[in-house]
Formats: structure tokens, C-alpha cells, sequence
């Protein structure tokens, strides 16, 4: 029975161009076939996937594609401050998509100014408005929420919004927003939680800072902002508030943008200060207080260094928690079913091909452990995983070297090893480094400075260097 059933939903979708294993001699040595015909025919579903971001549609969508029987489950936790969104994970509603429309909004504040010196005469005097912005903004947000319930039909995906959970072998509860529970059943599992921000766990913070998740419908203006953090959502959000004209403070524990190329994350920072950014280095918040209610309110925050004993003090009117953030894998019952979690980062580990210590249970996206937090890394992880589960074939995600640009609005992409890195895995004198200062074309007329624009490249001196552009 199982046999006739899939074959009969394999020849039905002619279109597609994925070549069926069950004809393919490789598939039966390859152990795939097998695999396929192990399928449990008495669950609901072959595919249950938990969190519908990134990773979640994109494996949902193919696996649905392949002809599989598939469910999603996705439900978002308002943030402390009461903020939730649509469907589509963090990319789309409170990460990537607001904040490179935001990054634009600070980018055109930039191009106003040198469009002068193109010979545009603006008689008006020029301010932004930051609600006509998250208006506009949310509204495209929207539109992106109900194109993925579209595509999730069209494709005959069955979404649930609700919370998932496993509470045995091969079965979730799924609790809506109204707290009414249904249970459901599949032979294979995917989780793609993602992740979210952290709190500082001191006195004030979840009463008065907002987070990433708040800031992109923020129904009012921010004011004055302090940002705590270091990393990409801190720098990026601190960088287009200074790029509307807000008055901005970044602080910061120890280093900027850990993990990336210190030379060149210090190169980010110059460039933010010369828009305005204050930098406070080497101080964590210890307080939060509410001198005054409003939109925005103020705050009073208390420092202190984490070099020695001096501490500080500060008023914004907002106060912004870009901390890192914490994998959603705490409250989805892993443990009745015996899903290994790393305790200290809540991550989970798979192998190659994204399989959990339970071998019917996989994961894909922000919540894998040791890999890069990145939208396409995500989206191509879960897309490769339904092929190899349900369309017999083996390409494996490629994790490594994937490129990444941090928005501050300054662009800085980069790709491979940071130079501290490729130091520790080659030696320094193994390496060469080429570098240059560079002026874009459009920033020549607009008189913006010939000394911002950098670029280097990291060779190891036994590969080629012969494609070298700096050469
Ligand atoms: P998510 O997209 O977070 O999706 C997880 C989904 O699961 C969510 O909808 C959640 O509500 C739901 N969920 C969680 N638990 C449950 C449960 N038990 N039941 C049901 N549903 C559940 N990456 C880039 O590549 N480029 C960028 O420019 C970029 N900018 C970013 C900016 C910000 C401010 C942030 C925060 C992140 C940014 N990222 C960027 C990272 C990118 O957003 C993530 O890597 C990506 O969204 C991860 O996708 P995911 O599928 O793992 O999880
Ligand atoms: P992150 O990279 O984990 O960085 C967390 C930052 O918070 C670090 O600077 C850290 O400082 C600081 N911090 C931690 N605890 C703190 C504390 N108690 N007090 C003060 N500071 C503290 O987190 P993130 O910036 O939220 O980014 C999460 C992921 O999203 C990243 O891995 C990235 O891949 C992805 N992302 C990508 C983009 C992009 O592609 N453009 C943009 C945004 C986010 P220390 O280093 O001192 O600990």
C-alpha cells in the first residue's frame, strides 16, 4: 500500500524536475530507496516541521513539492513588550527585511545630502518621519506574511499557528493562541525554531529595553538611543538610528563584531563614529530606571566598566538590547524524546546531514549548532534536506566560507576567514595580505571622503594568487 501511494503521487507531478530515485539503480545501492519505502503510512504526516522562518518554509516547500504530506507549525511569542508578526520567521518580520528597508531609509538621508551636489535644489527644509517609515515599512512586511500563506496553499502545505511540541516518540501537541491543544503525528521531524534576544537579566530590562523584535514597529520615534551590543543587530541598528539623526551610544562589553576581521570591524566603527555614533567601551549596563513615562519615555542607566570599578551613568529615551540570542529549543519538549541539546547554548548538534541524536529528527537554520546565523544558509539548508530525505538526492548544505555584509549603513561584506583566523589556521608567515583604499565613483562629486572605502584580501602563499585584483 505505502508503494502504490507514493508512486502514484511521484508520477502525478510531472513538472517538476527533480529525477525520482525509484527508478534510479543508485537510489537502491545507495540505501535511499530503502529509506523511502521505511516511511510509517499510520502517521499524519511524512514531514512535521516546527517554526516556519528561513529554514522551515524553504524544507516545508520542497518537501511539498516532492509529493510529500506536510505540516508547518508556527507560532510567534509576543516579545516582553507585547510585540508579535505574521508568518515568516525573523528575516522577514523583525531581522533582514525591515532592517535593509531601515538601512535604505538612512542610506536616501545620505544621497539627499549629496544629491546638492548633483544640482538638486530642495527648498524645503529636510526631516525624516520615523512613523511614516514603520508604516510603510510593516505594510510591505504584510504583504510578504500573507504571500508566504499563499505559497504555503498553493504548494498544499498544511500551516498551523500554533505552538509545537513533542510529547513522545513521533508526536507533537500543537497548542493555538487560544490554548487549544491538537495532536499530530509524522515519520520525520524538523526543527526550525530559530532563535531570540536575549535580556540582560538585570533590574528595569524587561520593563523598559526593547529589543530587534520591537524596534522595526516602533510605533513612535526611539529618541535618543543607547544600543548594548557589540555585534551585527547592535552595529546595524545603531547605525541607520544615526543615518535618520538620531542621537545614538553604542555599548559595547569587550570587543566589536567578535568573530569578524578586527581590523576591518574597528574601520565599521570609525565610519559610524564620523556619522555621530558614541562608542562606550568596555561597560555593561547594571540598571535600567524610569524617570519618565512616554513615547518615548526617559531612562536613567547605570554602567559599570568591566575593566575595574568606575561606573557610569546615562539618560536616553530608549534603550535598545542587542545582546545575542537565545535558541528556541527550551520549551518544544526535546528532552521527552531524548533530542541531545547543548545545555550552555541551547543549540542543537547534527551531523552532515542535519540529523539530531534521534535519528528521525532533524534540524535546520539559527538553532543548529555551529554553524552561521544567516538567512540563505538556512533557507538552502532546509531546502537541500527535504531533497535528500524525500527527493533521493545527497548534496549536503555547504556551510563553509559563506559570505555575509554587516549594514552600518557603511557596507562591510566579507567572506572566509577574518585575518586573526586565517592567522591561528595558516601562521602569519604563510600569508600574504593585499589591501587598498578605495573611492567610489559616486562619492567623488559628492565630495565624500577618498579614505573610507577599504578592501583586503587574505592569501595563503601556497594557493594560487594568480586571479589576485590587487596584483
Ligand atoms: P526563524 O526565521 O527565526 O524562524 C523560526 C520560527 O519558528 C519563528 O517564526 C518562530 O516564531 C517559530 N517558532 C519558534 N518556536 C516555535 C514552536 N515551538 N512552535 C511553532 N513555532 C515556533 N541574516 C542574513 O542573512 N542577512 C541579514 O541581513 C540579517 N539581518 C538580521 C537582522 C536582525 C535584526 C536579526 C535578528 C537577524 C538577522 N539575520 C540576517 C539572521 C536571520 O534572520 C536568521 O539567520 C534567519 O531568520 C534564521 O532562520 P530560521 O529559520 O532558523 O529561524
Ligand atoms: P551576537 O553576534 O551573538 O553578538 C552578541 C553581542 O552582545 C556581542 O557583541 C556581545 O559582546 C554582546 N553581549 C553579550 N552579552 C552581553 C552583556 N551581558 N552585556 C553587554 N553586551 C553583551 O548576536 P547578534 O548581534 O544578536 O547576532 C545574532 C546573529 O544574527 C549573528 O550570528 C548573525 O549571524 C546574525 N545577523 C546577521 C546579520 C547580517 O547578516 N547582516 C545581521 C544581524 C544579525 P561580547 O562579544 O563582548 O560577548
Amino acid at each position: 500500500m505505502p508503494i502504490k501511494h507514493r508512486v502514484q503521487r511521484k508520477s502525478l507531478k510531472t513538472s517538476h524536475t527533480v529525477s525520482s530515485p525509484l527508478g534510479n539503480p543508485q537510489a537502491h545501492q545507495s540505501g535511499v530507496l530503502q529509506k523511502l519505502l521505511q516511511e510509517d503510512p499510520a502517521c499524519d504526516y511524512d514531514l512535521i516541521v516546527i517554526g516556519c522562518g528561513s529554514g522551515g518554509l524553504s524544507c516545508a516547500q520542497e518537501a511539498a513539492a516532492l509529493g510529500r504530506r506536510v505540516m508547518v507549525l508556527d507560532l510567534v511569542v509576543p516579545s516582553p513588550q507585547g510585540t508579535s508578526w505574521g508568518l515568516g520567521g525573523t528575516c522577514v518580520n523583525v531581522g533582514c527585511i525591515p532592517k535593509k528597508l531601515m538601512h535604505q531609509a538612512a542610506l536616501l538621508g545620505q544621497a539627499l545630502t549629496d544629491s546638492r551636489k548633483f544640482g538638486w535644489e530642495c527648498s524645503q527644509q529636510v526631516k525624516h518621519n520615523w512613523e511614516t517609515m514603520t508604516e510603510a515599512i510593516q505594510k510591505h512586511v504584510g504583504s510578504l506574511n500573507r504571500s508566504y500563506q499563499r505559497a504555503l496553499r498553493e504548494k498544499a502545505v498544511a500551516y498551523v499557528n500554533s505552538y509545537g511540541e513533542f510529547v513522545e516518540h513521533h508526536k507533537i501537541k500543537a497548542t493555538n493562541g487560544k490554548g487549544q491543544e491538537t495532536y499530530y503525528t509524522a515519520a520525520k521531524f524538523v526543527i526550525a525554531t530559530g532563535e531570540r534576544p536575549r535580556y540582560l537579566g538585570i533590574q528595569g530590562d524587561k520593563e523598559y529595553c526593547i529589543t530587534s523584535d520591537d524596534l522595526f514597529s516602533l510605533p513612535y520615534c526611539p529618541g535618543a538611543t543607547l544600543v548594548v551590543g557589540g555585534s551585527s543587530v547592535a552595529l546595524e541598528c545603531a547605525g541607520f538610528l544615526a543615518g535618520l539623526g538620531l542621537e545614538v551610544t553604542v555599548m559595547v562589553s569587550s570587543q566589536l563584531l567578535q568573530g569578524f576581521d578586527q581590523e576591518m570591524a574597528e574601520k565599521v566603527a570609525s565610519s559610524m563614529q564620523q556619522l555621530g555614533v558614541r562608542f562606550l567601551r568596555k561597560f555593561v549596563p547594571v540598571e535600567v530606571q524610569q524617570l519618565e513615562k512616554g513615547s518615548p519615555g526617559k531612562l536613567k542607566v547605570v554602567a559599570k566598566s568591566t575593566e575595574g570599578t568606575e561606573m557610569i551613568e546615562g539618560l536616553y529615551n530608549t534603550v535598545l538590547l542587542a545582546i545575542g540570542r537565545d535558541s528556541c529549543t527550551k520549551k518544544i519538549g526535546l528532552e521527552k524524546i531524548g533530542v541531545k541539546v547543548n545545555e550552555k547554548t541551547g543549540k542543537i548538534p547534527v551531523n552532515d546531514v542535519e540529523q539530531s541524536s534521534v535519528p528521525y529528527v532533524y534540524a535546520v537554520g539559527d538553532v543548529v549548532e555551529g554553524q552561521p546565523e544567516l538567512m540563505p544558509v538556512a533557507v538552502q539548508a532546509g531546502r537541500l534536506l527535504a531533497r535528500r530525505l524525500f527527493g533521493g538526492r545527497l548534496e549536503k548544505c555547504d556551510y563553509i566560507n559563506a559570505p555575509t555584509v554587516v549594514f552600518t549603513p557603511l557596507e562591510y561584506g566579507c567572506c572566509g576567514y577574518a585575518e586573526e583566523k586565517a592567522v591561528e589556521v595558516y601562521r602569519k608567515e604563510n600569508l600574504e595580505v593585499y589591501h587598498t583604499l578605495f573611492w567610489p565613483l559616486e562619492w567623488t562629486v559628492a565630495c565624500r571622503d577618498s579614505n573610507t572605502c577599504y578592501a583586503k584580501i587574505i592569501y595563503s602563499k601556497f594557493d594560487n594568487q594568480v586571479n589576485c585584483p590587487f596584483r
